[in-house]
């Protein structure tokens, strides 16, 4: 059974629940988790509470030692930790390593980000009175995290937050924890003291309100769903609590005509079927000249068709089950949805013929959707590709800026302008040309409309976790 990590120990959980940890692709129970509450989350931010007296005073250069271990020791173990995660997440093992590799290369860019994180001086207008501002950690931050990138998402989080020297407890999906412990017990191997990380699970609702209510918690990170941001933003409502929030995407892709096509037709089959499409910047909403329509369609067709499904351990695999059979089931209904409102399915969809059990779904283009279509708005976080047609610039930005979220968005030409044009007028927080991972460590992610607020990665990740202050003196 695993335990919660609370002030330094791994321990049941004081009402002693559990829950079953489910393989995806075998439907079989690997684990049991012990299973937490409101009373054991208040003794992990009263451990995190009291830690924060001295973690908030190290220097950043005593936080990256540790922080750059955790990451040593993170690379060390790849191939074991990657095993885990193709486990509880059923994603492909090379799928898996990368994610480790990118986790850990987040604790060491934080690591050395930390030690810059400058204030300035601000010059005034008298001469007896000197204004700076200097950057402080916020306190005790709760760091929610989803199940999709079991490690990535809370490695994002937890190496901000502790290079800025804040106190962590945090509760990753109860679907996908063993990423999570793994990286608690690389940061306890590297010298994180006692109450600096905290881990609970169990009852989501209960943890999320016990870090709303509490006033010893300053800061709520989440990662997951509008739904969830929004019960956090109205709870924090009435405490004030500070929130970055990185919700939910349907990120719309502009394919224009001078573009290569089967090249971009192989990339979009390969980007959209990464992690099953469970990625909240996954390219979904495919907008097509109508002049490379057909060819667009065909190629890309032919691509997914030839995608091989089943377990992450499976040599070749490219795509692995959804995470659940609820998750399975409610894409399962969008295609169902779509077929009713005319769409045409040009592959997939329903289980694979060759696979008896696991939340498996063949992935599926679809064809022949208006921009009214189940798939076009709502994000659909499983293996579905729909195709759109578009033969006009403006109207196709219009359609592409036509849903309420605001997370990535791509656009494919070789035309200068028509990039720059595109790139300025679609309504999202990340906008990759001619490339499908605009991302990295170093840049700021963060979504606009209801996709979230706030940012991570980059040097914005570093300051949500901090506070600035203003020091002004007088009578010089
Ligand atoms: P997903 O559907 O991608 O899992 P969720 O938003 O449901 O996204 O979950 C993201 C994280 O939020 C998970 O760790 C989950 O346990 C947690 N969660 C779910 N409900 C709540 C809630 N009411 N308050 C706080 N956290 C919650």
């Amino acid at each position: 059974m695993k335990q919660q990590f609370i002030n330094g120990e791994w321990v049941v959980a004081a009402d002693k629940n559990e829950m079953d940890l489910t393989d995806p692709a075998t439907e079989q129970v690997i684990d049991t988790l012990s299973a937490g509450n409101a009373a054991d989350c208040r003794a992990a931010i009263d451990a995190a509470y009291k830690a924060f007296g001295s973690w908030s005073k190290t220097t950043p250069y005593q936080r990256a030692e540790i922080l750059k271990k955790a990451a040593n020791y993170l690379r060390e173990n790849l191939d074991n930790i990657a095993r885990d995660m193709v486990l509880e997440s059923g994603k492909p093992l090379p799928e898996a390593k990368g994610e480790w590799t990118v986790a850990a290369n987040l604790f060491e860019w934080y690591a050395e980000e930390a030690k810059r994180a400058y204030g300035r001086v601000i010059p005034t207008n008298r001469p007896d009175k000197r204004s700076s501002v200097i950057y402080q950690p916020i306190g005790v931050t709760g760091i929610i995290t989803a199940w999709n990138f079991p490690a990535y998402n809370p490695a994002r989080a937890w190496a901000a937050a502790l290079a800025a020297g804040c106190t962590v407890v945090a509760k990753p999906s109860e679907e996908t924890p063993l990423s999570a412990i793994h990286m608690a017990q690389a940061l306890v191997k590297a010298g994180l003291p006692q109450g600096v990380l905290n881990i609970v699970y169990g009852d989501a609702a209960a943890i999320g309100d016990e870090m709303l209510g509490n006033p010893l918690l300053k800061k709520i990170s989440f990662t997951g769903s509008t739904r969830v941001g929004k019960i956090l933003m109205d709870g924090a409502s009435r405490t004030h609590t500070k929130l970055s929030l990185e919700l939910g995407g349907n990120a719309p892709v502009l394919v224009f005509d001078d573009v290569d096509v089967d090249a971009i037709a192989k990339a979009t089959a390969i980007a959209r079927f990464r992690n099953n499409g469970q990625v909240c910047i996954s390219p979904q909403r495919i907008y097509i000249h109508k002049n490379i329509y057909q060819q667009f369609a065909d190629a890309v067709t032919g691509y997914v068709s030839k995608l091989k499904v089943g377990n992450g351990f499976e040599e070749g695999v490219n795509v692995g089950p959804l995470i659940t059979k609820k998750q399975k089931e409610s894409v399962q209904a969008l295609i169902d949805k779509a077929v009713n409102e005319q769409a045409e399915i040009f592959t997939g969809g329903g289980m694979p013929a060759h696979l008896q059990s696991g939340y498996f779904l063949q992935p599926a283009v679809v064809g022949n959707l208006k921009q009214t279509s189940v798939l076009a708005q709502n994000e659909i976080f499983g293996p579905v590709l729909p195709l759109f047609s578009f033969d006009d610039l403006d109207d196709a930005i219009a359609r592409a800026n036509d849903t309420e979220y605001g997370l990535a968005s791509f656009v494919f030409t070789n035309n200068l302008k028509t990039s720059i044009y595109a790139s300025e007028r679609l309504e999202f927080g990340i906008v990759g040309i001619n490339e499908w991972a605009p991302h990295g460590t170093e840049s700021p992610f963060g979504g606009w409309k209801q996709s979230g607020q706030g940012h991570e990665s980059g040097s914005e990740g570093l300051y949500e976790y901090m506070e600035k202050k203003l020091i002004s003196i007088g009578g010089l």
